[in-house]
């Protein structure tokens, strides 16, 4: 018998049987999959000894290391005591402390929490609340929902249509709902000089006109606050939230935030709404909640919302909507040590001195020839690569240079995962010194290599 790497044997029975998401299987013909056999803080080791730096913390889900011994003890804890239990007409203390604990951390007037299992599952739910409120209130005329473009919302069909990443959801468009779209505040398209506060302002404009024209006949607006995530870490300043939190007053349209990738710190505050003083009529969370261990959503609304619903059975206006692991009390174990960590570490505070060591370290590449732009909002730091730093030229998405920095950055012992020609960073917020080093040092190294 041939003797292989347990890597290559487990690489070879996988693509036997295995269809991973978001990637061209095809791929895998010469490129090889990594099988993790054991993660520890912000490492990941596979079967043959290797590490990686998971710099993406797994898909913007993990907060605070793998096997987390706090959150390993708290899952552990309630695995003796319950699984799952149907949660409607029964319930359980998870969710319950979950529930109180999410209320007081978020704007005033968010106090109800409606729990799913992904977060494209929650941009469902809050769609269709909303729209569902307006009927219940007399206006079925609202069904309309006005997005931003270059948004991303999820993968789901409902989600998919009130998103603009055209990678992902052209090919479905005939089986999408209509959605208004409105151009983004996206601040890499600022003009020169002009500042992201001028510049968001500025794009407004598109909004109030949007609003005013479309109001009657749309109930919300969605919006990913502060950092369009998927559609290539691309940022906008507060003031476009608070300047669409008093339209949308003016115009009788809920404003439902997306803090699915952007809540639980990655902003800088705990939630990306706070920088805007604004409070959203839906948020939408998942990913962090659990701190990367368990599948959970929650979209959380106010008394007002709940209150269009609340009537005799018979009156037909409940909200039936439900999944089958809806509120599983493993997944708010998680969330509740997650939260515990937030409160006794101080994560906010860390976070800030964390945030500007990465500024730090990546601020060697801004005069690089491919790069036309380095930006940052707390946590997550981006690198927009382009074939002529004067023009901002952009790369032919064809070469697939991301791809490119993506295996050179895996020979070195780090998982990056360049959104097309953007390169990330969105690190567990445990990042030692010595990591960010490695980080900023595979990076520059891997943007040389990528460009060549
Ligand atoms: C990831 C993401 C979603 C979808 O969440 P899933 O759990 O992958 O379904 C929705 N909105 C935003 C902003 C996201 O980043």
């Amino acid at each position: 018998m041939q003797d292989r790497s347990r890597n290559q044997e487990i690489a070879r029975r996988d693509l036997g049987v295995v269809w991973h998401p978001c990637t061209q299987m095809k791929d895998h013909e010469r490129l090889p999959l990594v099988p993790i056999q054991r993660g520890e803080g912000a490492w990941l080791y596979d079967f043959d000894g290797r590490r990686y730096l998971d710099a993406i913390s797994s898909w913007w889900v993990n907060l605070f290391g793998h096997a987390n011994p706090r959150i390993n003890s708290a899952v552990r804890a309630q695995l003796d005591r319950l699984e799952h239990v149907i949660l409607a007409g029964f319930t359980h203390e998870p969710v319950l402390r979950l529930s109180e604990r999410l209320t007081g951390l978020l704007p005033d007037g968010l106090s109800r929490c409606f729990y799913a299992d992904s977060g494209s599952a929650a941009v469902e739910v809050a769609v269709k609340m909303s729209f569902h409120y307006w009927l219940n209130r007399g206006s079925p005329g609202k069904k309309r929902f006005i997005t931003l473009g270059n948004s991303y919302h999820g993968e789901t069909l409902g989600a998919l249509a009130v998103g603009d990443v055209e990678l992902y959801k052209q090919v479905y468009q005939p089986l999408l709902m209509d959605v208004i779209k409105v151009p983004s505040p996206d601040c890499y398209l600022r003009e020169t000089g002009e500042s992201w506060e001028a510049h968001s302002q500025r794009m407004f404009e598109h909004m109030e006109r949007t609003l005013a024209e479309h109001a009657q006949e749309t109930a919300a607006v969605i919006v990913e606050p502060l950092v369009q995530c998927a559609g290539g870490m691309r940022m906008y300043h507060p003031v476009y939230l608070s300047l669409l939190r008093e339209a949308c007053d003016r115009h009788g349209v809920h404003l439902i935030a997306d803090e699915i990738a952007v809540g639980f710190g990655r902003t800088g505050t705990m939630f990306a709404c706070e920088q805007a003083g604004m409070r959203p009529d839906f948020i939408c969370l998942s990913k962090g909640l659990t701190g990367g261990y368990l599948p959970l959503s929650v979209v959380v609304t106010t008394e007002d919302v709940f209150g269009a619903f609340y009537d005799d059975y018979t009156k037909l206006s409940a909200f039936l909507h439900s999944h089958s692991y809806t509120g599983n009390p493993l997944a708010c174990a998680a969330a509740l040590a997650t939260l515990d960590i937030f409160e006794a570490d101080e994560v906010i505070a860390s976070n800030k001195v964390l945030a500007a060591r990465m500024t730090t370290a990546a601020a060697g590449l801004a005069e690089h020839p491919n790069v036309s732009e380095i930006r940052q909002t707390g946590m997550i730091l981006a690198i927009e690569l382009v074939s002529d730093r004067r023009t901002r030229a952009p790369f032919d998405w064809r070469e697939r240079r991301g791809l490119k920095l993506y295996e050179y950055a895996l020979s070195r012992g780090v998982l990056l995962r360049p959104l097309g020609h953007v390169v990330y960073w969105m690190p567990p917020y445990i990042l030692d010194h010595e990591q960010l080093g490695l980080l900023a040092d595979v990076t520059t190294r891997g943007i040389d290599v990528a460009c060549a």
